[in-house]
């Protein structure tokens, strides 16, 4: 306890880590900021798209007409990237294709400027989009686009300097190299440290899910939306990866880890909208929803055709436990989180005693 953590062992970490994308986007929804950042999102694509549509409109800035329109593309590309936030969040791999079609096309602009003689134009915007891509992806992505970044502000230094005017180019090439670099490895080393505190709170920082903690409040959450004429029977589905420890002995903790997210992402499509799901532990998820056990049957079922189709190709156990609520009841949701998770954990197990890859069902009453 206590210890000092060497730099070298928190990049090391942080390296390793996939990304805190699905994390990050529970936290500032549950906290109400949901929407204001989504706004934030689409105004830096606006801006980044209306700078090369802007110069392409101002005649004496405009090198040649191939330039114009390459650039105006690139332009309108990012209008229409902004589009997508301002409907709802892209999932964490259209974000990564956004990302990377929106620095090629800065890139290209901010090449096709140097070429015109004129080196330093929109090379700012690459400040904007390491900001986001230290916040959501994934450090090796970061490193890769601040290298780019670079490059083309140290050419666009040397362009300036090459023109005569060597203080002038460093000087405003200097601040421009800070803000792209200096500025988004900040906010990487405070997001990993926010990811490190959130251990200790709702949400599990790999998945994005609640954890343990986040599910009970998240169940007393939904309990108190449920009207007394409302459903009364509550579901809880217990799933436990089969020879989990198999992948992470043969692939590595990395691939593990992908694999716990992509299990995270397709309990998310597959779960009906208002129930609530969590990691519980390493490779242990559940899902709570107010259904009969009917309902919760078939979204197991679904899930486990859905993770046969997956690439990774790994199986897991279903333990799904039902109680249903005596009418009028004041659900004391940490006892029924508690008692229902404990039915549908045994369940699981004698699925996983049976040999896995199975759905068994309990009755929480007993
Ligand atoms: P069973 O079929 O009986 O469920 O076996 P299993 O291997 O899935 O389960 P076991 O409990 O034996 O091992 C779970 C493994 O999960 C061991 C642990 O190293 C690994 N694990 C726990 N948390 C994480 C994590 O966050 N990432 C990765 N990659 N592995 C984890
Ligand atoms: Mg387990
Ligand atoms: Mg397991």
């Amino acid at each position: 306890m206590g210890g000092r953590v060497s730099l070298f062992a928190a990049l090391a970490r942080s390296w390793r880590e996939p990304g805190r994308y699905d994390w990050l986007i529970q936290l500032v929804e549950a906290n109400g900021y949901g929407r204001l950042t989504r706004y934030g999102v689409a105004m830096a694509c606006v801006a980044i798209g209306a700078w090369p549509i802007l110069l392409a409109v101002s005649p004496e800035r405009v090198p040649d007409t191939a330039t114009r329109i390459v650039t105006v593309i690139c332009g309108v590309l990012a209008l229409l990237f902004g589009c997508c936030w301002l409907v709802g969040w892209p999932t964490r791999r259209q974000s990564t294709f956004i990302v990377v079609v929106l620095n090629t096309g800065i890139a290209i602009c901010c090449i096709a400027y140097t070429l015109a003689g004129r080196p330093v134009t929109g090379t700012l915007a690459f400040a904007v989009t390491a900001s986001y891509v230290a916040c959501v992806h994934t450090l090796p992505q970061l490193v890769a686009l601040l290298t780019l970044a670079s490059a083309i502000n140290i050419v666009g230094i040397v362009t300036v300097g090459m023109a005569g005017d060597p203080a002038s180019g460093l000087a405003d090439g200097l601040l421009r190299l800070a803000s792209v670099t200096v500025v988004p490895m900040t906010i990487r080393t405070l997001v990993d440290l926010l990811g490190e505190a959130a251990v200790v709170s709702d949400i599990d920082p790999l998945t994005g899910l609640a954890n343990r903690r986040g599910l009970t409040r998240a169940v007393r959450q939904l309990a108190g939306t449920v009207p007394a004429d409302g459903p009364s029977q509550v579901c809880a589905t217990m799933i436990d990866i089969d020879d989990f420890k198999s992948i992470n002995d043969t692939r590595g903790h990395a691939a593990g880890d992908r694999v716990l997210v992509d299990l995270a992402d397709t309990l998310r499509a597959v779960s009906p909208d208002d129930s609530v799901i969590a990691r519980i532990g390493g490779e242990e998820f559940a899902i709570v929803a107010f259904c009969d056990a009917g309902g919760a049957v078939r979204v197991a079922q679904d899930l486990r055709e859905a993770l046969r189709a997956e690439p990774a190709g790994f199986t897991a156990s279903f333990g799904v436990a039902t109680i249903t609520l005596p009418p009028q009841a004041a659900v004391d949701s940490i006892r029924l989180t508690e008692r229902l998770l404990d039915v549908a954990d045994h369940a699981m197990y004698l699925a996983k005693r049976a040999g896995g890859d199975r759905i068994e069902v309990a009755d929480a009453r007993q």
